[in-house]
């Protein structure tokens, strides 16, 4: 068991005029440490993981970044009205009052900038923010996403209903006072629902998806799938989970819980071949996507449950060299679990954002034979109590 010592402990010395900085930190509660200076908030996840994970191996020291601030490539805002204006924010946390929130911290400045601009222009258009009481008005939410090394930037406005009153002259009036602007899609999402995205789409303007570079890859990114939200963060994990594999160029690697196929396709020119599975279905008509556009032709996508996957993969007498594994918070399911172990491949890399379902699963797989052999964490969510994790596992031959 790796000690927690004082080296993991920093003191609260460093200045913390610049944390402590944000006005909605009480409401919001988006940003759990961020009271706490940056130094010290690694310190606390580095301790954290070592709680939970230490018994299996030394943990390395935690990769933070070195901005720590607006890296969030997508943001999204709740629209309201308070005392008959229309109002932009986030949802204080566990209610549905909106809390207005101009800018964060944590969010890209650009994106900040344009949802301020939609509520002016909502106001001067006079068109109506949605009440979820009532189920009254018009405009739900705004998603914004943005490549940061693409420069793209893509407008989800999510409506109750599709007919947008004076549509091409809102598009205009938008697009003319941010040029920057790549693609415009309506959303339409008349449900009473939490979740933000309905049904159906439509683009108003552009292509109604943006591109992003990463890692020498291009990735499409549509308003639906999933995509890793620090981009600057992610290479870096991606790049040590690469590593770890250690391929040789002739492997057969799975990307299991794949999204749009990112870790496969950019770990595709070191293994011979390459297989993803993911559970949504949008998300693998985007790998296909993604697959193509990087020219990629040793890879196969399968839309299916992975512990289902798994266990027809065990039940045919499939061989994989590599797994690479990157579960939702929840982890791993048992049935995923007992297939790998059957399935017996030499290296498991094992990505995830909740080290406690993480510790849970490495205490199934090293009593089944495999043995930890590395720990990295790495900070995907600076100023969150989050912490993502990449571990190596290998096969013990006894
Ligand atoms: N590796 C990807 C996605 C990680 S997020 C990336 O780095 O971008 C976890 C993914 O697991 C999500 O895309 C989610 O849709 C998928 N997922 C959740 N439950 C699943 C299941 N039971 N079987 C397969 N995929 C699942």
């Amino acid at each position: 068991m790796q000690p927690v010592n004082k080296k993991h402990v920093k003191k609260h010395t460093e200045n913390v005029a610049k944390a402590d900085r944000c006005p909605h930190y009480k409401k919001c509660g988006g940003c759990q440490l961020q009271n706490m200076p940056y130094e010290r908030q690694l310190s606390f996840k580095q301790v954290k993981v070592i709680k939970l994970l230490g018994r299996y191996h030394h943990v390395c020291e935690i990769i933070g970044m070195q901005d720590p601030y607006h890296y969030r490539n997508k943001v999204q805002a709740a629209f309201g009205t308070k005392r008959g204006e229309i109002i932009s924010g986030v949802y204080q946390s566990s209610t549905h009052n909106i809390v207005p929130v101009d800018s964060c911290m944590i969010e890209d400045q650009k994106a900040d900038e344009i949802i301020v601009t939609i509520r002016k222009l909502f106001k001067s258009f006079k068109l109506k923010a949605f009440n979820d009481v009532t189920m009254q008005g018009f405009l739900r939410h705004v998603l914004i996403k943005r490549g940061f090394s693409s420069g793209e930037i893509m407008v989800v406005l999510v409506t109750s209903s599709p007919d947008f009153p004076k549509e091409s002259q809102f598009v205009n009036a938008l697009l003319s006072r941010h040029p920057e602007i790549t693609t415009i899609v309506q959303n339409t999402n008349n449900k009473r629902t939490s979740l933000v995205l309905g049904e159906q789409s439509r683009v108003l303007y552009g292509s109604g998806y943006i591109e992003e570079d990463l890692c020498g890859f291009r990735f499409r990114i549509s308003p639906k799938a999933f995509y890793q939200i620090n981009p600057t963060q992610t290479e870096v994990l991606y790049n040590k989970a690469i590593e770890f594999a250690e391929l040789s160029g002739n492997e057969t690697l799975l990307d299991a819980y794949c999204g749009t196929g990112t870790i496969g396709i950019i770990a595709s020119r070191h293994a011979g071949q390459v297989i993803g599975v993911e559970l949504n279905a949008d998300a693998v008509k985007d790998a296909n996507v993604n697959a193509k556009l990087n020219s990629v032709e040793n890879i196969k996508f399968y839309c299916a449950d992975a512990g289902k996957f798994m266990v027809e993969a065990a039940n045919c007498g499939e061989k994989y060299d590599v797994v690479i594994m990157d579960p939702p918070r929840a982890g791993a399911s048992l049935d995923f679990l007992r297939s790998l172990v059957t399935l017996a491949p030499e290296k498991v890399v094992y990505i995830s954002c909740n080290p406690e379902t993480q510790a849970r699963d490495l205490s199934f797989l090293t009593r089944k034979g495999y043995k930890v052999r590395r720990i990295q964490p790495v900070d995907m969510f600076p100023h969150t109590e989050h912490v993502e994790t990449v571990a190596l596992l290998t096969r013990q031959t006894n």
